[in-house]
């Protein structure tokens, strides 16, 4: 046999195999796609999508990602694109409950993600890990420096806080705040540093985990209340009591205590500078408060310990007889446990949605 004549039939059926594997290859692409898990993106705003001339949309965003469609399918909505801070307490609750809403009716979503300005993030996220009943992941994700700078880390970050949502780990977890290749959760994250790329930090208890470059790792575990063992129902409620947070500091006077309740504050949280005492009038402040129904939660502000509840009388607790105002006082009275006086606020203001039993109050901060 002539060695370079061609056969004509293997050389047809090569030519057949080659055709079927060019066309296996989108269809084995597709096929692997339609097995990945799908994340839904949230887009509220903030540094992340503030590039000069026009912010970035949830759609420029979503495709800011390369290599997304390695870890999810990416579905995208655009809810605001402001400041964190200038989100309005209405937009939260709108926007747990659209995040409730979505999962409701997408049972087979793996999580969401909701990018948000980092100044007020700590906030919005406490907000959800109250609120949004549902194990899946709520992922609050932004950045520190915006899409017109060299260095700009929001396309990084967003993709890592999809990893974080589509990875079945993070479920049960509550909100998680995911920036700068760590994982915080919300309850405990707080943003520690106005410029740094590291500024989210979870005080004492650390990180719950990192998204490294082979997987998402997680170290720790949320033990308290959130998500789907919480028992704040969001969809029921149209408005948020007005909390105000008042600082304690040398010679304080109580003045901004009267004023909060006077412009209808149904609740004060006291920053309190060591583990409880007040300075200048601030005591008369709250006395007026008390008489006034206006619940008092107090906080630490020197950024970790716990403030614990008061113990009763003789059983730890003072001696002596209380005074009918200091008795009015403790009834309205709720020790903030170990929240910052700013996640105080956020956890009062949906506790009042449910009661407004000083008991079942102090149940909440001692739960959640
Ligand atoms: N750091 C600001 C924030 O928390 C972002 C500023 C902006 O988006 O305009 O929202």
């Amino acid at each position: 046999m002539n060695p370079t004549r061609v056969r004509p039939v293997p050389v047809a059926a090569a030519a057949l195999l080659c055709l079927l594997a060019v066309m296996w290859q989108p269809l084995a692409a597709q096929r692997s796609q339609a097995a990945l898990p799908r994340v839904h993106f949230v887009a509220t705003g903030g540094t992340i999508s503030n590039r000069e001339g026009g912010r970035l949309t949830a759609g420029e965003l979503a495709k800011s990602m390369p290599g997304v469609e390695r870890y999810a399918r990416l579905t995208h909505e655009q809810f605001t694109n402001i400041a964190s801070s200038e989100l309005t307490l209405a937009q939260w609750l709108g926007l747990a409950k659209r995040i409730n809403e979505v999962f409701a009716t997408d049972k087979e979503l793996a999580g969401i993600v909701v990018t948000s300005g980092t100044d007020t993030l700590e906030e919005t996220a406490f907000f959800l890990h109250l609120t949004v009943r549902d194990p899946r992941p709520v992922v609050v994700v932004g950045s520190m420096r915006n899409p017109s700078t060299v260095g700009y880390e929001g396309a990084a970050n967003l993709l890592e806080g999809v990893r974080v949502a589509a990875d079945p780990a993070a479920r049960n977890k509550g909100a998680l705040v995911v920036l700068n290749d760590e994982i915080n959760s919300a309850r405990n994250v707080t943003k520690s540093d106005a410029l740094r790329l590291q500024t989210f930090r979870s005080r004492e208890y650390g990180q719950l985990g990192v998204v490294d470059r082979d997987r998402v790792v997680f170290f720790n575990q949320i033990v308290q209340r959130h998500n789907e063992q919480s028992e704040f129902d969001i969809n029921k409620v149209s408005e948020l009591p007005r909390v105000d947070v008042i600082m304690v500091y040398q010679g304080a006077s109580g003045d901004l205590i009267k004023a909060a309740v006077d412009n209808g504050a149904k609740g004060i949280v006291i920053a309190v500078a060591g583990a409880g005492a007040t300075s200048g009038t601030q005591n008369d402040g709250l006395t007026y408060a008390a008489s006034k129904g206006v619940f008092i939660v107090t906080s630490t502000r020197t950024g970790s310990g716990r403030i614990a509840p008061p113990q009763r009388q003789g059983d730890g607790g003072p001696a002596f007889q209380l005074s009918p105002e200091q008795q009015k006082r403790r009834q309205f009275t709720i020790a903030g446990e170990d929240h910052t006086p700013i996640k105080a606020r956020v956890l009062l203001m949906v506790a009042l949605t449910k009661t407004t039993d000083r008991n079942e109050l102090q149940r909440i901060f001692s739960e959640y």
